[in-house]
């Protein structure tokens, strides 16, 4: 039931893993913060996902070499990758400009950017992560970092110019051998021929466990949650309108985090982004004593198998089709096949999830300010928002006091809205 107007320091707009922690950045710099979300904070795309703090990944989705992969990864009956294509025509122009962003010098840039993102991302981690005080198995972050592997040669010679990119740049990455990779996870002995271990990466035990306490925290310290669901954001006198299914709130600034339900919002603001979906699912099953101790990606099936706090976690795959279809029990059937065919049967799955990955064509977040003054944007980091909501939520505090790196520019809105 719609109450009387509301008036707030600053609002935030979803309160998913990016949205609170754009919340504990603004408190720490000393602002009020308010929280709307329909939904439990965490409940969404952060909730199921791989639960990688994967800071080496910084290839960009589209890139030149993906487009002689592209008949594969359509019409290969083992692809990681799914397109319904009745949804093509709606689909197109998005596909149109994530293919436009494969050339070698929009690679480049991109791949720039997401190093520049994702460099302090294990120390605002780990920061955030102290300060939260998370001690329990449910909310640790470890620290043992991540593996991928290849199970057939081919696949590390597909991988061989992402890895050399990544060493210029200077990020921590080990090549390993096949008796390397056992040593590492005897589970994956005999199965893979080589990999790639980032020692600095990281994951959380649980994400959703993370965000429920991180949302707790900033309770504690006077952040005010309410369950709305923002339908409009207009400029009124100065300040920002915020309208939604519980009333009304005038902020002095509000930030759109709202992950893959942000487009409706930037463009009541003026500001038209070719925001997408990225469907993609999990598996859970029971896991005592842990088949693994860290992150494995097994490189050509695009999924992570993660000890999480009791369980085992396969996480990952893309389709593409339409937000509110129901989820494709093909796309688990490919996630219990693979997971299987890599470590002997799993017993009966205790938890099936699909989440909506918010991405742009160009795999950059919308970070910085939005057409109308006020308000800032935080949402469409596709495969790295886990990865990224301490860092972005750091960049938003900066950019709306007006000290965020020129650097950041790459990822403003107006890279598409002009
Ligand atoms: C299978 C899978 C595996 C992944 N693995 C990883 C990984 O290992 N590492 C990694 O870094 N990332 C990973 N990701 C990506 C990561 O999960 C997302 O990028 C991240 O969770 C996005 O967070 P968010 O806060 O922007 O969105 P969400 O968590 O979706 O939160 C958005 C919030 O906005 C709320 N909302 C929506 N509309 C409104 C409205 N109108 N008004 C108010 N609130 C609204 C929603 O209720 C929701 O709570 C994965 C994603 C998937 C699907």
């Amino acid at each position: 039931m719609p109450g009387a107007d509301r008036h707030a320091d600053i609002v935030i707009i979803g309160a998913g893993i990016v949205g609170l922690a754009t919340a504990w950045a603004l408190l720490e710099r000393g602002r009020a913060v308010t929280l709307l979300d329909p939904g439990a904070p965490g409940g969404e795309a952060s909730s199921g996902n791989a639960a990688t703090l994967a800071s080496y990944a910084v290839e960009p989705l589209g890139h030149p070499g993906l487009l002689s992969q592209l008949p594969a990864l359509l019409f290969a009956p083992s692809s990681p990758f799914h397109l319904r294509w009745r949804h093509l025509p709606r689909l197109a122009p998005w596909l149109w400009r994530f293919l436009a962003a494969t050339t070698p010098g929009r690679t480049a840039a991109a791949t720039q950017t997401l190093h520049r993102l994702l460099t302090p991302a294990m120390d605002d981690w780990a920061a955030l992560h102290a300060a939260l005080g998370a001690d329990t198995p449910e909310t640790a972050l470890h620290q043992r970092g991540a593996l991928t592997f290849f199970r057939r040669r081919r696949h590390w010679r597909a991988e061989r110019s992402a890895f050399t990119a990544r060493d210029q740049l200077g990020i921590p990455q080990v090549y390993l051998q096949a008796h390397e990779v056992a040593e590492l996870e005897p589970a994956l002995a005999g199965i893979a021929q080589g990999g790639v271990h980032f020692p600095a990466a990281g994951h959380l035990a649980d994400p959703r466990a993370l965000a429920e306490r991180l949302a707790s925290r900033l309770a504690e310290r006077g952040a005010d949650f309410h369950a709305a669901r923002v339908t409009d954001l207009s400029g009124a006198g100065g300040r920002v309108r915020i309208d939604s299914d519980l009333g009304c709130w005038h902020a002095e600034q509000a930030v759109v985090a709202a992950g893959a339900w942000s487009a409706p919002l930037a463009r009541a603001v003026g500001d038209r982004l070719p925001l997408e979906v990225e469907r993609g699912y999990h598996l859970e099953f029971a896991d005592t004593p842990a088949r693994l101790t860290r992150p494995c990606n097994p490189a050509e099936n695009a999924f992570y198998m993660v000890p999480l706090a009791g369980r085992l976690r396969i996480a990952g795959t893309v389709e593409l089709g339409h937000p509110r279809d129901p989820a494709n029990p093909r796309r688990l059937a490919y996630l219990r096949r693979h997971g299987e065919a890599i470590l002997g049967p799993l017993g009966p799955a205790q938890h099936a999830w699909l989440g909506l990955r918010p991405s742009l064509p160009d795999s950059l977040p919308v970070i910085g300010p939005a057409r109308l003054p006020g308000v800032a944007y935080a949402f469409g980091h596709g495969h790295l928002g886990l990865t990224l909501a301490p860092t972005t939520g750091r960049l938003v505090a900066e950019s709306l006091a007006g000290t965020a790196p020129a650097w950041l520019a790459a990822c403003h809105a107006r890279r598409y809205s002009r």
